[in-house]
């Protein structure tokens, strides 16, 4: 089973090389649309040496945790870096998670909950979001006293359906769980709620974030964790020592530093509600409000919607054989050019 989704996996990796040769514009991984500041590339060289490639990166990345520190407001002992978000979700499955335990996490919402259970040996468990893709907090506490789960998942702003659950709702459900609470804030920029002034108060509750989204280096692998003291000392036992490049590690620091994704944040965000208003408008676009920097919408046949919007050098995410996303395409906020294109053809598509 767990070589079947490999296999198929693999699949979808070359799709996508392929697409990204095709596409001018894309708009379907939730990246930044913008490239680094050219003061950050202008220093590149300095910032390259400084890190000293010859020898082994910190494995505490200690300058970027103190940045990242500041930027959380949390203690900088709370914090563990990965290489991208995903490679603290395996961290999670090697520290915490057995053959056999069961993993809770919300359907739909990101692939890689499912897939690093399984090749972890354990049991997934999806809980269906309800119409429109609310969170149903019940439905969640049910499920956690039945399965008693190592590890539950929540995703807020959840992606792809751009939808949040309150700070309330959380706790709720954090006072459930015996295991862990996983709330994973990738998109947190583009929402701006968060529960880390909750990581005091909850040994269990694990926030995870990334570089790739609003800080906009997506390809150079940089995501972190924020927990108690006990979990972050249990990540570190399974943690491949040198899991963050040296470069990435400076590279994320003078972006942090250089707070150039405040204005690009707020861009992204107008550009959000504006996009959202014009798919409303379209006929036979139904979209669903979002706090994320993407859009998720249903149409009669997202396939050949999907294909359309590629011929006109566009690249959003299908989700093709997902039941709970038939009909879904999810579209990346880009540059007002480039969201400008999408609305233009999506319009001669419908
Ligand atoms: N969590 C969520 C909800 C995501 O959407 C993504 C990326 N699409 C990730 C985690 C992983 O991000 P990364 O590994 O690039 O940090």
């Amino acid at each position: 089973m767990i070589k079947d989704l490999v296999r198929r996996d693999v699949v979808n990796l070359k799709n996508y090389q392929v697409h990204m040769q095709q596409c001018k514009y894309k708009m379907d991984a939730n990246e930044s649309p913008f490239d680094l500041p050219e003061d950050i590339y202008a220093r590149l060289s300095e910032v390259i040496r400084n890190a000293r490639p010859n020898i082994y990166p910190d494995p505490l990345a200690t300058r970027l945790r103190g940045a990242i520190s500041a930027y959380a407001g949390v203690n900088a002992d709370n914090i563990i870096v990965g290489n991208g978000s995903d490679d603290l979700i395996h961290g999670i499955m090697n520290s915490f998670v057995e053959r056999e335990d069961f993993v809770l996490y919300p359907e739909p919402s990101f692939s890689m909950y499912r897939i690093y259970t399984l090749i972890a040996g354990a049991k997934p468990i999806g809980i269906p979001l309800g119409e429109d893709f609310q969170y149903h907090v019940g439905t969640f506490i049910e499920a956690v006293n039945k399965y008693a789960p190592k590890v539950v998942f929540l995703c807020v702003p959840n992606n792809p359906t751009g939808n949040v659950l309150s700070k309330e709702a959380i706790v709720d459900i954090l006072e459930s769980v015996k295991g862990l609470l996983v709330v994973d804030e990738a998109y947190y920029e583009f929402y701006g709620e968060t529960v880390v002034d909750l990581i005091g108060k909850y040994p269990n509750l694990v926030i995870l974030r990334t570089f790739s989204k609003a800080m906009g280096i997506a390809g150079l692998r940089v995501g972190y964790l924020i927990s108690s003291n006990e979990v972050i000392d249990e990540l570190y036992k399974t943690k491949s020592p040198y899991n963050i490049n040296s470069v990435s590690q400076a590279v994320a620091y003078e972006v942090l530093k250089s707070g150039i994704y405040k204005e690009r944040l707020n861009y992204i965000i107008s550009e959000r509600n504006r996009l959202f208003n014009r798919l409303k408008e379209i006929k036979g676009v139904k979209a669903y409000p979002s706090a994320a920097n993407f859009i998720l919408i249903r149409v009669a046949d997202a396939e050949k919607v999907h294909q359309k919007l590629i011929e006109k050098d566009i690249l959003v995410r299908s989700f093709k054989g997902d039941p709970y996303l038939n009909d879904c395409l999810r579209i990346t906020v880009g540059t007002a050019e480039a969201n400008e294109h999408l609305i233009k053809s999506l319009r001669e598509i419908m």
